[in-house]
């Protein structure tokens, strides 16, 4: 009985699309008689309280329920302090005092990687070092790798490999990042599946390395795909307009979400059904790869593909 979760940001109202990832995750974990917890990501400075009640009140509505207290990140702060002293003690670390800018312009030079740290500060000298604590920046603490490739197994896509990079361990501001207190929270919950947006993907190998410097069990990977919009850009959760308020307020029922949900994620149903109705013909090998469309047709919403 691998644990899932789901693992909101209280940053924004929920779109369709999370709403989608999130019927996906209690689909998979209850499939199995799984437990199912509830996390929320909420080291970022836009998460407000306001947004964790609005999100409750739409896994409500949908029937989506989780086993045990959430996990709350901002609690958390000593346990990753803890974890990150660890790494640095065992010299899996460096310090960096990059700007994003210092880092954009050294991957725009002729064999930069776009999107890649271009190891400025991996190799600085004692004097470069010292001159850069003489600045007064706090610096990031970033993860030492050779680049080796990793690849993990998801249950969808299959075999999906990426080098591993200098990840961020901790800001500059002293919070620690998202790919280093996911592996640890995951861990935390007991989470033996996780369950979670396409966007998420090719981050999941640095997930997997992490857990292997760290020694936690790497769980089952799948990677639903995701909500885009008739132009094919994916929903965003400032596009308040995509939400479970709106389908209500252009006639939808919650009913008719789930259905339409369902029919998303391969699931035969009409137009209305309820969450455990969804559950009784759910079948995670019949979940598709292509992205949903949202479609706003007239009174009632669709969810194409
Ligand atoms: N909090 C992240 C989000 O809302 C999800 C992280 C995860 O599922 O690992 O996008």
């Amino acid at each position: 009985m691998p644990t899932g979760r789901y693992a909101p940001s209280p940053t924004g109202s929920l779109h369709l699309g999370n709403l989608r990832t999130a019927v996906a995750a209690w689909l998979f974990a209850r499939v199995d008689g799984s437990p199912f917890r509830l996390r929320w990501d909420d080291l970022d400075e836009t998460a407000d309280p306001r947004h964790e009640t609005e999100q409750l009140a739409d896994f409500a509505a949908l029937g989506i329920d989780f086993d045990g207290e959430p996990l709350r990140q901002s609690t958390r702060l000593d346990e990753y302090r803890d974890i990150i002293s660890t790494l640095v003690e065992a010299g899996h670390t460096y310090r960096c005092w990059c700007s994003r800018r210092d880092i954009r312009e050294a991957a725009a030079a002729p064999h930069g990687v776009p999107g890649a740290y271009p190891g400025t500060c991996r190799t600085l000298t004692a004097v470069e070092i010292a001159e850069r604590e003489a600045s007064g920046k706090r610096p990031a603490i970033r993860l030492r790798t050779n680049g080796e490739v990793v690849t993990v197994v998801d249950s969808l896509h299959g075999r999906h490999r990426r080098p591993m990079d200098d990840i961020v361990l901790q800001r500059g501001d002293g919070i620690p990042a998202y790919n280093l207190v996911v592996v640890i929270d995951d861990d935390a919950q007991g989470v033996r599946e996780v369950v979670r947006g396409a966007d998420l993907l090719d981050s999941t190998p640095r997930h997997a390395y992490l857990q292997r410097v760290l020694g936690i069990v790497e769980p089952r990977w799948t990677h639903v795909p995701l909500v885009v919009d008739g132009g094919g850009d994916r929903l965003a959760k400032r596009d308040g307009s995509a939400g479970l308020a709106a389908w209500i307020a252009a006639g939808g029922t919650t009913h008719g979400l789930i259905a339409a949900i369902g029919r998303s994620l391969g699931v035969p149903v009409g137009s209305r059904a309820s969450l455990p109705e969804l559950l009784a013909e759910f079948d995670p090998r019949a979940v598709p790869m292509a992205p949903t469309v949202f479609r706003p047709e007239g009174p009632e919403l669709s969810l194409g593909r």
